[in-house]
């Protein structure tokens, strides 16, 4: 197949729901003549109607240009029959989630459009390898999966299957740099790169709500300490519980029931309930009138505990950090050999986690959570949330005495259960071994996983980033002890990290 530059070519969206209209925007704001179509009759024109009137409001608000607007409304026509589209360049599928509509579709097209015309399918969650099956020239059609706002998000997922062209996906690469996006390369397994790498990111959050570890608004704001837009909770009742749960199990059916995918109970219980999220009022959090949000305990800072002797263990970026974060005439010796990272306090112990129980590690132990605030930054530079335990035989005093020393580095502490690798080291832990495995299949490159992770969901940072914050030795320990505890599939270390670890 001959494939031509995409760069005037005439765009066919199929679809006008959500995306296909913020797809034929984007075409369109490009300068590309395009035309949308829908089954139901009306609803291509009422799509251009609304988008109309969104713009429109743009220009009122003065943030576009209303001649710019004319221009791309006029590039936009809705037709009410795809015989209109013979001349189309570009197809990009935007219907609905279902393998056959998809595969009824683009057979059909192929009678319509040219052999040279691209067959770009939007979506998020269907095998590109299955949809192609059947049609007469099954290399044309590629993955290009855009996020929600289509004209916000900047990033694309260009997916290609067994039979993709190479070229075809390089010209759906080039072209979505043309519309102004970041695009990536990913090859079809399930969830591509964002909804599988970011399992985890929900599925912890889960884990620690079933086992009664903390609060949703104590996991969400440990996590949204992180530099996170939203915490897991938060997140999932914006989405729809019912979205996720779909995501999930699509995901995990998909691996051919893999543990490590295995949905939450608890949040079967809600789509079971119809607590849905923001959508029907009531998911984790009431968005009933005048509910108010749960708050969590803030602490304000306090001065150093007295003591008598203070010992710094561990080194590296971490342990550097915990040493800004103490007053600096503060006495303080180094055990930089050490094999953990924290203080050690007359004999006490308040450690960083490295996936074990305070309880296991000894009696005068406390655990603390990952100080993370985007790599590089340091703790004790705002009243940051962040997770600890202590052990369940330590004395009363050292357990007071723990809290006052985590809110003297500056953080909030939050007590939570005495739970292996506590709330966000177990999320980044789980983040970056989805996004090695991603890797180890050759499914995207790394930094593919880290573009695609910081433009489709904004996490602050890319997971191998955090992975060389943290370093792989550790993010395998901690994997490892999550491992023993918990026994099971699901935080088996990825061949890719372990290989890290083994040449860290
Ligand atoms: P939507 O329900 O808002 O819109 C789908 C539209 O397609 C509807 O207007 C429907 O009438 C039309 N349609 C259905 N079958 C059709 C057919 N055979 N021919 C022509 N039109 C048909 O859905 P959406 O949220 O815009 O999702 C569309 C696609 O984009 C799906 O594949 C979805 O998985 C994917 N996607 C959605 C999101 C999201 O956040 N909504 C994000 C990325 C990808």
């Amino acid at each position: 197949m001959n494939v031509e530059p995409l760069n005037d070519t005439t765009v066919l969206v199929v679809g006008a729901g959500i995306m296909g209209a913020g797809i034929a925007q984007v075409a369109a704001q490009a300068g590309h003549p395009v035309m949308l179509f829908d089954m139901r009759a009306g609803a291509a024109l009422d799509a251009r109607d609304k988008l109309a009137a969104s713009l429109q409001a743009l220009v009122a608000k003065g943030k576009l240009q209303a001649e710019a607007v004319a221009q791309t409304l006029a590039r936009i026509a809705a037709i009410e029959s795809l015989q209109q589209a013979a001349g189309a360049g570009l197809v990009v599928e935007a219907i609905v989630e279902k393998l056959d509509a998809k595969r009824g579709l683009f057979h059909a097209l192929e009678g319509i459009v040219s052999a040279t015309c691209i067959l770009a399918t939007n979506t998020s969650s269907i095998s590109v390898t299955a949809i192609a099956n059947g049609l007469q020239h099954p290399g044309r059609l590629v993955g290009m999966h855009f996020f929600n706002p289509v004209p916000l998000m900047k990033l694309v997922e260009v997916v290609s299957g067994l039979q993709t062209n190479p070229a075809v996906a390089e010209a759906i690469y080039a072209l979505s740099k043309r519309w102004g996006k970041v695009a990536v390369h990913a090859r079809s397994t399930p969830g591509f790169i964002v909804n599988r790498i970011a399992r985890p990111f929900y599925a912890e959050a889960l884990a620690l709500l079933q086992e009664q570890a903390a609060t949703p608004a104590v996991l969400d704001a440990c996590v949204r300490a992180a530099g996170f837009r939203m915490g897991p909770c938060e997140l999932m009742d914006l989405i729809g519980h019912d979205t996720n749960f779909a995501v999930t199990q699509s995901v995990f059916e998909a691996n051919f029931f893999d543990k490590r995918y295995q949905p939450s109970l608890v949040q079967r219980e809600l789509v079971d309930g119809g607590l849905l999220g923001r959508k029907t009022g009531q998911g984790f959090y009431s968005y009933a009138e005048g509910a108010a949000k749960p708050t969590i305990n803030a602490f304000s800072a306090a001065a150093l505990p007295p003591f008598n002797s203070l010992c710094l263990h561990g080194s590296g970026a971490l342990a550097e950090a915990l040493l800004a974060a103490l007053p600096s005439d503060a006495a303080v010796q180094r055990a930089p050999d050490s094999d953990w990272t924290g203080f050690a306090i007359d004999g006490c112990q308040l450690r960083l986690t490295d996936g074990r129980c305070a309880t296991q590690l000894g009696a005068d132990v406390a655990v603390f959570d990952l100080p993370l605030q985007g790599p590089g930054s340091t703790p004790g530079s705002a009243q940051q949330a962040l997770a600890w335990a202590p052990s369940a035989r330590a004395a009363a005093a050292w357990t007071a005495q723990a809290a006052l020393w985590l809110q003297a580095l500056g953080l909030n502490p939050q007590r939570v259960a005495d739970t292996p690798g506590l709330v966000l080291a177990r999320t980044i832990a789980m983040l970056v071994n989805e996004a090695a495995d991603a890797v180890h299949q050759g499914v995207c490159s790394a930094d593919a996983a880290n573009a695609a992770m910081q433009l489709g969901v904004n996490y602050p940072a890319g997971p191998f980033a955090w992975l060389q914050l943290w370093g792989a030795p550790s993010v395998c320990q901690l994997l490892d002890a999550l491992d023993a505890h918990y026994r099971g599939e699901r935080y088996r270390v990825s061949p890719w990290l372990r290989q890290q670890q083994w040449s860290a």
